[in-house]
């Protein structure tokens, strides 16, 4: 075909690319902050239900699993409620949450492990820690103030974090203050 003029290259797209981001709807973060709370001194993990819409995962709810290996610095789903929110919940579930009680909300060298060995699903990768950069709220009976939270994925080798929208709290949402001789959590 080389008597073919050469076919011409598109402009680079002009339509403006929005950057890929996660988006907490209110329902979603009420869920994952009541998580938080109940279980503080361990890692709360679960499933993150929603849609992929225009370049977002829309996370609309969460769902909590058991953390089988019940400890502070690690998660391990319980398989059998694995199989089991995945028949409930099947498409919903676009990724996967767990807490860092004791740590800031970056992924550990196992939890990029995780995401590596998923790297083939369109999974995201929710970290919610008492330190972070996006805050998430303050769970019922305020231990984990200003708890923050960041998403991750693994994309052709590489750790990607994407920024996270979340849904303002409305003032109903608010738990009341924690009366002031609670112990500091
Ligand atoms: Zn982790």
């Amino acid at each position: 075909m080389a008597d073919r003029e050469p076919l011409s290259m598109p402009e680079a797209d002009p339509a403006p690319v929005r950057a890929r981001h996660v988006i907490c709807e209110p329902r979603a973060r009420a869920a994952l902050l009541r998580d938080l709370a109940e279980r503080p001194r361990i890692e709360a993990c679960g499933l993150v239900l929603g849609r992929c819409e225009g370049g977002a995962w829309v996370a609309e709810d969460t769902v909590p699993l058991r953390n089988a290996a019940n400890r502070s610095d690690y998660f391990e789903f319980a398989p059998e409620d694995l199989v089991r929110h995945d028949l409930e919940h099947g498409d919903r579930i676009i990724g996967a949450y767990h807490s860092h009680p004791g740590g800031p909300n970056r992924p550990s060298t196992i939890d990029v492990g995780n995401m590596r060995a998923l790297t083939e699903s369109p999974w995201i990768w929710l970290i919610a820690s008492p330190r972070g950069a996006t805050p998430l709220g303050v769970p019922p009976g305020g231990s984990w103030r200003a708890a923050g939270i960041a998403a991750f994925r693994v994309e052709g080798g590489q750790l990607v974090e994407f920024p996270v929208d979340v849904a303002p709290e409305t003032p109903a949402e608010r738990p009341p203050e924690p009366p002031a001789d609670a112990p500091p959590a």
